[in-house]
């Protein structure tokens, strides 16, 4: 059997990647061996950039979140040390939203019907024109390239001899979900050296994870109103595959890299690597091979979150107590400034367009509503408030673009990504 592009692995990461793919026309097969969706939500937290992203993918139904956009770092009893509120409203989405990632990957596994070899690879073997992967069932697929989606423990990775270096964080986690009656809308960081723990909203319930500090049982206290629905250990790691492309095969998503889920970005991560793949994939198809920007655009940002989501760790977990006092003297100075408050730790993408609100003829959508899909798009400014997207003329209800478009002496031109060029 013969595809354009193999996608191994339909987790969230390659079921986004192979929807764009499948709506950009390209001949798309996803192998994957399990038939259902992993029940279990891992990823719980996404970012307005990641929600963004996330509303382009033609045929998405719009992922539901809750809770409200804001992290607190708290003590053992509950008092508020420091705070940080994500603004999203420059991409349009909540600037942090929690959701359930088993709904996004049954909706990813719809769309996809009829694309999907239920099959496991087991090996990968590269020619100068194409990749031949040989799958479980003893039968091969043959791609002319192939993308690794399939989560850290990746055979795609493997088979390339790709290194995968990094830490084990050396106290696994205990991660506790719960249905039931809502009781906190924010993220919260539990600074407590006897007892670290993160807790958030989850939709219809909630989570707390909670760090192993001995060999007794422990486990959060669970109000009345909630039941759990799972109970798991984990041992996080922070580890980056040494190289994201050989040849024909690329990696993305948990086989390129995995972080600690303190800052709430794995998926994050994952999910712009595909933003950045998708539409090089389609061009090199097309003859324009610039899949090598695709890692070195992408590597300094992982290394940047992952960095954000150790330190978040270090301090959710400080253990002695004369640390804990200097970590929350720290916390509480940090969190006099405006940049801390404005959640300035979190690693930004400032090279995306403003995803403003354009009023073309009385039709208000936001300029991602505007721009054509997997295609770069010419912007100019055309009057004091008056823009052209392409052909289309409109009114920027915010501002933000005409900000923009002024100091780029009148024109800009954004990727199919919403990167500006
Ligand atoms: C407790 C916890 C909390 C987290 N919280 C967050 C959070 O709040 N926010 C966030 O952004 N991230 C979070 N993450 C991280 C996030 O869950 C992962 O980064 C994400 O699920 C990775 O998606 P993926 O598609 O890359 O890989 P996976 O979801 O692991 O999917 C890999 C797929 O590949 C398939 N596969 C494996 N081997 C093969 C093979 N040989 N052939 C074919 N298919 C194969 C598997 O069956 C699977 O379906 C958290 C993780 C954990 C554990």
């Amino acid at each position: 059997m013969r595809t354009e592009v193999a996608v191994v692995g339909l987790g969230p990461v390659g079921g986004v990647l192979a929807s764009l793919l499948a709506a950009a026309g390209v001949d798309v097969t996803v192998v994957e061996p399990t038939t259902d969706v992993f029940p279990v939500p891992r990823a719980v937290a996404l970012d307005d950039e990641v929600l963004r992203f996330l509303a382009s993918v033609p045929a998405l139904p719009p992922v539901q979140t809750v809770g409200r956009p804001r992290a607190e770092l708290v003590t053992g009893g509950g008092r508020l040390i420091a705070a940080m509120d994500f603004d999203g409203a420059r991409n349009g989405h909540p600037g942090l939203g929690f959701f359930h990632q088993p709904t996004l990957e049954s909706q990813l596994r719809s769309l996809l019907d009829g694309r999907v070899l239920a099959d496991a690879v087991v090996s990968i073997h590269q020619a100068a024109d194409d990749v031949e992967l040989r799958l479980a069932s003893g039968s091969t697929l043959t791609a002319r390239y192939v993308v690794g989606c399939d989560g850290a423990s990746s055979t795609v990775r493997g088979s390339q001899s790709v290194a995968f270096p990094g830490r084990t964080l050396p106290r696994p986690w205990l991660v506790v979900d719960a249905v039931g009656k809502p009781i906190a809308d924010t993220f919260r960081y539990v600074c407590d050296p006897a007892a670290p723990a993160v807790s958030m909203p989850v939709p219809g319930g909630h989570r707390w994870e909670t760090m192993r500090t001995g060999s007794r049982e422990y486990s959060p206290h669970v109000p009345v109103g909630l039941t759990v629905t799972r109970s798991v250990e984990y041992t996080f790691s922070a580890r980056t595959a040494e190289q994201w492309r050989v040849g024909r095969v690329l990696l993305a998503g948990d086989a390129a890299h995995v972080m600690p889920p303190f800052a709430g970005q794995g998926l994050g991560a994952g999910l712009r690597d595909v933003a950045a793949l998708w539409w090089r994939l389609v061009a090199a198809l097309q003859g324009v091979d610039e899949l090598d920007g695709y890692e070195s655009e992408r590597r300094p940002h992982v290394r940047a979150m992952t960095r954000t989501a150790l330190l978040a760790g270090a301090v959710v977990q400080t253990r002695s107590r004369p640390a804990a006092v200097a970590v929350r003297g720290a916390l509480k100075a940090a969190g006099l400034t405006p940049w801390f408050r404005r959640g300035g730790l979190r690693p930004r993408d400032r090279r995306l367009v403003p995803n403003v609100r354009v009023d073309v003829a009385g039709d208000v959508r936001r300029l991602d509503g505007w721009l054509p899909f997997g295609e770069y798009a010419d912007l100019r400014l055309t009057g004091s408030r008056q823009v052209a997207i392409g052909d289309v003329v409109g009114t920027d209800l915010d501002g933000w673009l005409l900000q923009l478009l002024r100091r780029r002496d009148g024109a800009v031109r954004v990727r199919p990504d919403r990167v500006l060029t």
